[in-house]
């Protein structure tokens, strides 16, 4: 093993353009695996980190954090994962001793070990990768715009090599946060009525998720139609457009109001709108990252009929227990992930990718290596 050089996406400064550039990508570590990229999403998070709305803490960054590839090498003590293994990469996982992962509530683990391991720092402070001589860092702990990366062993999910590893490369965040809200946070049960706020890249897996735990009523709201005929091709039963009266358009499908109402957005406002479509005892989940200190405001009286607003914070993903259940609902033909690929494209032309997210009229732009 030595260390590999590789083509990659690098964010120096947040607010400043992203540029090709070569990195080192260093050899594993102990415990670490060095995976060859075969493809990369771009996803609205990027941009986020690019615009500067998105918190990094460390910097230069290698962008792109949904990936997936082939182990190139592994270092010492890596049980479970060898050279040639497929792997989705999972953005960086829970430490597994402090209070909340002893508590079984690993999502929310939030120690001073994972903090760093979600800029790819090592314990030790090193870092597996090199930009110019110094230290570069994961975006998330992955950083898969780039020809190669090297991950901890807990973040590379071994899939069978049955599996296209271009559409898997988006199982590790815009399908399984998208998946997660539905599954683990919201808990939708057979028949019930869904809204979901926002059809994009997460949205469009809100729908076919809640549809594959058997929502009967999905509805999808957007002000792009090409997003709206996305959501019926993901199982939206029925679509509003945004700048409709979306109350009296939901009182016309279900009169109760919605049992779900998943706002993908990422605004306030439309949280608050989102609760007024829930039916007496619903729930509205927040999937979408509202700015740092935003504020809610709604009619606090609304709660007293047990209408639930609920957080989430990537769809609390347990990443080997999650993408193992996407796989069994891919192979059960329940996960569309063909259809979320609007084109496939090479790193070159990453940067059209990042100038259309959030207006393109497909889900996401897969970076193929
Ligand atoms: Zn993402
Ligand atoms: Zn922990």
């Amino acid at each position: 093993m030595s260390t590999l050089s590789a083509r990659a996406l690098v964010l120096e400064e947040p607010g400043t353009a992203p540029v090709l550039a070569e990195i080192e990508v260093l050899d594993p570590g102990t415990g670490e695996v060095r995976v060859k990229v075969a493809a990369s999403g771009v996803c609205g998070t990027d941009g986020h980190a690019i615009e500067g709305t998105h918190p990094l803490p460390y910097r230069p960054v290698v962008l792109g954090h949904e990936g997936a590839g082939v182990v190139e090498s592994v270092g010492e003590g890596v049980t479970g994962l060898k050279p040639g293994d497929h792997v989705v990469c999972a953005l960086a996982v829970p430490c597994g001793t402090c209070r909340q992962c002893r508590r079984g509530l690993s999502e929310h683990c939030n120690s001073p070990a994972r903090r760093k391991a979600m800029s790819g720092v090592r314990a030790d402070g090193s870092t597996r990768l090199r930009y110019r001589g110094e230290p570069a860092y994961p975006f998330f702990g992955v950083g898969t715009l780039a020809e190669y990366t090297t991950l901890r062993q807990e973040q590379a999910i071994r899939i069978d090599e049955s599996l296209p590893l271009d559409e898997f490369s988006l199982a590790g965040c815009g399908v399984v946060t998208g998946y997660g809200a539905v599954l683990n946070i919201a808990g939708v049960q057979p028949g019930d009525t869904v809204v979901v706020v926002g059809a994009g890249g997460v949205g469009v897996n809100v729908v076919q998720a809640a549809r594959a735990a058997g929502a009967t009523t999905v509805v999808a709201v957007d002000g792009l139609p090409a997003k709206l005929d996305l959501a019926r091709k993901f199982g939206a039963t029925h679509v509003i457009d945004a700048s409709a009266d979306v109350a009296a358009e939901l009182a016309a499908i279900e009169p109760d109001g919605a049992d779900v109402v998943f706002e993908v957005v990422g605004k306030p406002e439309l949280l608050a709108m989102c609760l007024g479509l829930t039916r007496v005892g619903g729930a509205c989940v927040m999937v979408g990252i509202p700015p740092m200190g935003s504020q809610l405001s709604f009619d606090a009286f609304t709660l007293s009929a047990n209408r639930r607003v609920l957080g989430c914070r990537g769809g609390a993903v347990v990443p080997a227990r999650d993408i193992d259940r996407l796989v069994a609902l891919y192979r059960g033909g329940n996960l569309n992930l063909a259809d979320l690929i609007g084109q496939r494209i090479e790193l070159d032309d990453v940067f059209g990718a990042l100038d259309s997210l959030g207006r393109s009229a497909f889900a996401r732009s897969v970076v193929v290596f």
